[in-house]
């Protein structure tokens, strides 16, 4: 394919660069800013299937937002420029500083190439270890975990897992939004062999929809539930004798701290009844086949490391880990998540799973990389490397592929840090972010679709990247970024990499030397890897020793952990309550997470209007009694605060959350609305083990936000500013919608509509509805037979079809009473109007899902795949269409 001018329309086999499934997509490119996308029916992840964000990956390439050039104090410059710059300023503050004075925030969106290039600059030359990724946020308690029990950051078992096991149990993980494509593969199984689901959860999701039984645990109370369990197994007898006589160590000591809390009453500690407690004991002991999958509720967690082993516990005492069906099994939440720890992208872990402060591992990595010198002990972990920013220690930094002023708890400070560093690099695809705002120098980084390497999703299967468009601009690679700046500092023979092949097989040659079956990660087969081979490199599971047998393995079904005797550990671990606890002034327990379709901090998924149409602004889930108290009514707007800030959000009414909590997703930012960045509200309180942070438990509060209006409008082009107390912004087919409030009266309606609809359009011919009695204004803006605009106002929520305005940006409307549509805001008797979107991978919206159900045609939801084609693809919605037809049903008999 040629790169440097107009892709050939040929499919090119890639992966998709969203969550850790890591599923292989098939890419065509239809001309340089749009790709026809299907799933790869030969991907071990995910055979042919995608979700909802994976089958919209094309419509994110546009490059109106791209950053295309390096720049300097905000002036372009070359490459050359930029990079000389970068590495004498780096250069200059070691030399006056001392090695730890600069630090490299990079991330889990980073290939492995990139990864491995940074943490060899940085260990290797620089010699400290002041690198840390966002995966920090992600999965770092996964990491103690399996490293304190099994002596290795190693995930035992493969997807396959989960559809041979008879029993899964997902911990913390709304597994039917954040890992789709995996949760249908699950699907599929269970209507073959009946497999059960267990979804422990505080609130009720997708996921817990879906399962056989729901345990609403009290947030952060994992530990003393699986606590309770291995107490159970040790009193059922249910204890594997043999496996942990050959294979582990520890177990008097752990079950007797799990007796402990069990002695303490396992239902008053996790606030669940005693019924279904035994229904999970029973379910778990009574069933050999068990997957435990886990994520970021285990995870983000001042005690997630504690929750990690309190569930390896388990699977070890029953010697379920490693055979088919059956262990503990982390999911990623990042594409390349894995990778970065396999290169050691974190600030306490050298590379290819070797540890820092392991003289002999240090010996032999350094005398691999002919450095000349290594990095002795660990770096700063995410937070603690903010906080060293913000207190001057850290007086260079380099940030990769993330955006930490949303994305970090405590983002305020975060920002503040950031803003009076020094000297700051970000390197980013994106042009406007909260973060490259502070950079003092910018990188233009390639882009999926444009970068080549590779990537591991969460079963350590290592799968490529593939190019298939060229670079835009100035766009460069981040390991080639990384490179130069190495050579600039005095490093060339270190750093002269050809391609990314070469980087890659650096890479697996580190891996494997001094390996010989010590250390779990050796991919020593791919160490002679060409440009040739990479090009046409497979998806494959590691390890892969040099001249082994090219096999998919699973891990310690017969031992052979990687701790000094080869013996798993079990840890003594006891319930601790949440590390801020609810007082008075702050009552609730704040939850922050995901949504189907939208990644991190939307700076590609929020591009998409089928995916923003899902779900278009912030929202905080609250229980209906909790927000009877507080007085915000549903659909109103509702201010969240901690003590360390506020956010302003729509209120989501539901008794899906629980009673005590509260839910607001985490990818708002200061681009897409007002004041909705959560993590500014979240504490750094992190995990001592993992220095994870708690983004699942901060105390909080929330009071109605006094609006005197409301209003709803879409415009054809985005405005400049947007005057509102409270707005939030999102893309539609033909422009843009947005939700805004206001505190005060608008003083002047004509001229607020206008400045809104038709800033610039002095031929824009308005049409104007007002009801005095009900308060209630609207205004359609026209130039000639196109609707550039329209605006509804009024007191309360305003209720139109939101779909049906942005649709109707995209038809004609001539010169007559039709044009009234608008004004109502709703379609005609005859007309389509989909209503709220719910299957993003074939656009069908509830009132088409709704009129089906109610024709009677549709009462399950195959029935409504058929008919509507609706949830057909990922499958993503297919809870969401069943909870459609249990309302509706219900609606129906009462
Ligand atoms: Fe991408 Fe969706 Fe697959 Fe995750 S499940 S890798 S987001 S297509």
């Amino acid at each position: 394919m040629p790169l440097d001018g107009v892709p050939a329309a040929t499919a090119v086999r890639t992966t998709c660069p969203y969550c850790g499934v890591g599923c292989g997509v098939l890419a065509t490119p239809r001309g340089r800013e749009s790709a026809d996308i299907a799933g790869d029916p030969n991907h071990p992840a995910n055979f042919g299937r995608l979700c909802s964000k994976g089958s919209a990956l094309g419509e994110t390439l546009s490059l109106g937002d791209r950053l295309l050039s390096p720049s300097i104090d905000g002036d372009v410059v070359s490459w050359d420029t930029a990079l000389d710059h970068v590495a004498q300023r780096f250069a200059t503050t070691i030399a006056e500083h001392g090695i730890d004075s600069v630090g490299f925030y990079v991330s889990g969106q980073l290939l492995t190439e990139d990864y491995y290039v940074a943490n060899k600059l940085m260990k290797g030359f620089i010699g400290s270890a002041n690198i840390d990724t966002n995966s920090r946020l992600c999965m770092a308690s996964s990491v103690a975990g399996h490293k304190r029990a099994f002596g290795s950051d190693t995930v035992p078992g493969t997807y396959e897992d989960l559809e041979l096991a008879d029993l899964v149990v997902f911990v913390g993980s709304n597994f039917a939004w954040c890992h789709p494509v995996l949760f249908q593969r699950l699907l599929a199984a269970r209507e073959k062999r009946g497999t059960k689901i267990i979804a422990i959860d505080p609130r009720g999701t997708a996921t817990t929809q879906a399962a056989d039984l729901h345990l609403a645990i009290a947030p952060g109370a994992d530990v003393a539930l699986f606590n309770g369990l291995f107490s159970e197994i040790s009193r059922r007898q249910a204890v594997d004798r043999s496996y942990v006589a050959l294979h582990t160590n520890g177990f008097d000591a752990a079950v007797s701290a799990a007796d402990d809390d069990y002695g303490a009453d396992v239902a008053k500690l996790t606030g669940l009844t005693p019924d279904d407690l035994q229904r999970f004991y029973d379910l778990f002991v009574g069933t050999e086949r068990v997957v435990t999958i886990y994520s970021q509720g285990v995870n983000q967690s001042t005690v997630g490391t504690d929750k990690v082993n309190a569930i390896i516990n388990c699977h070890l005492a029953t010697g379920r880990i490693g055979r088919p069906g059956m262990g503990p099994f982390s999911i990623t939440g990042q594409p390349n998540a894995m990778g970065g720890r396999e290169v050691g992208g974190m600030a306490n872990m050298l590379a290819c799973h070797m540890e820092l402060g392991d003289l002999n591992h240090s010996r032999i990595v350094q005398s691999f990389w002919n450095s000349p010198v290594i990095a002795s002990k660990p770096g700063l972990k995410a937070v603690d490397m903010f906080r060293a920013v913000h207190d001057g220690r850290i007086k260079a930094l380099w940030i990769m592929a993330t955006n930490p002023v949303d994305s970090m708890p405590d983002a305020n400070f975060v920002r503040a840090a950031i803003d009076g560093c020094p000297f700051v690099v970000v390197s980013d695809v994106t042009r406007n972010t909260d973060t490259t705002a502070l950079a003092d120098v910018l990188l233009p980084s390639l882009a999926w679709g444009e970068k080549d390497g590779t990537v591991t999703n969460s079963e350590r299967r290592i799968s490529r990247q593939r190019a298939f468009l060229p670079a835009p601009g100035d766009a460069r690679a981040d390991w080639w970024q990384m490179a130069e700046v190495g050579k600039r500092m005095g490093y060339a023979a270190a750093f002269s990499f050809a391609d990314g092949a070469a980087v890659f097989a650096e890479y697996a040659a580190l891996s494997a030397s001094e390996n010989s079956g010590t250390r779990d990660f050796d991919i020593g087969a791919f160490a002679d890897t060409t440009s040739e081979l990479f090009a046409e490199m497979e998806p494959f599971l590691w390890p892969q020793p040099a001249g082994g047998a090219k096999v998919e393995t699973r891990f310690f079904a017969d031992g052979n952990f990687y701790t000094p005797d080869r013996r798993a550990r079990f840890v003594p671990v006891s319930f601790r309550g949440l590390a801020q606890p609810t007082d008075a002034a702050f009552p609730f327990v704040l939850n922050t997470g995901r949504i189907r379709d939208q990644w991190h901090t939307m700076t590609r998924t929020g591009k998409t209007p089928r995916l923003t149409a899902h779900i278009a602004e912030p929202f905080v889930e609250i229980h209906p009694d909790d927000a009877a108290v507080v007085g915000v009514s549903d659909a109103a707007l509702a201010i969240v605060s901690s003590a360390l800030g506020h956010i302003v959000v729509r209120a989501l009414i539901t008794d899906r959350q629980r009673k005590g909590s509260l839910y607001v997703p985490m990818h708002w930012n200061d681009q897409s609305a007002s004041t909705a960045r959560v993590d500014a509200l979240v504490a750094a309180n992190v995990d001592a083990v993992s220095g994870q942070p708690e983004l699942k438990g901060c105390a909080a509060t929330i009071r109605p936000f006094a609006a005197s209006w409301y209003g709803f409008a879409v415009t054809q082009l985005k405005p400049a500013i947007i005057a509102a107390d409270y707005w939030a912004i999102a893309p539609t087919n033909t422009g843009w919608r947005m939700e805004v409030a206001g505190r005060d009266a608008i003083a002047n309606l004509d001229a607020y509509a206008l400045a809104m609809l038709a800033p610039s359009q002095s031929d824009a011919e308005i049409l104007t509805y007002d009801d005095p009695k009900s308060g209630q204004h609207r205004f359609a803006a026209f130039v000639g037979e196109t609707l550039i605009g329209a605006l509804y106002l009024g007191p309360q929520p305003i209720a139109v079809s939101r779909n049906f305005a942005a649709d109707s940006m995209d038809v004609a409307w001539p010169q007559n009473e039709r044009r009234m549509r608008i004004l109502a805001g709703k379609a005609g008797a005859n007309e389509r109007d989909r209503g709220a979107t719910i299957c993003a991978c074939f656009d069908v919206g509830l009132n088409d899902i709704v009129s089906a159900i109610v024709d009677g045609k549709c009462m399950s939801v195959e029935a409504v795949g058929q008919a509507l084609k609706a949830g057909t693809n990922c499958g993503s919605c297919r809870p969401e269409i069943g909870k459609i037809i249990h309302d509706q049903s219900r609606a129906k008999s009462s």
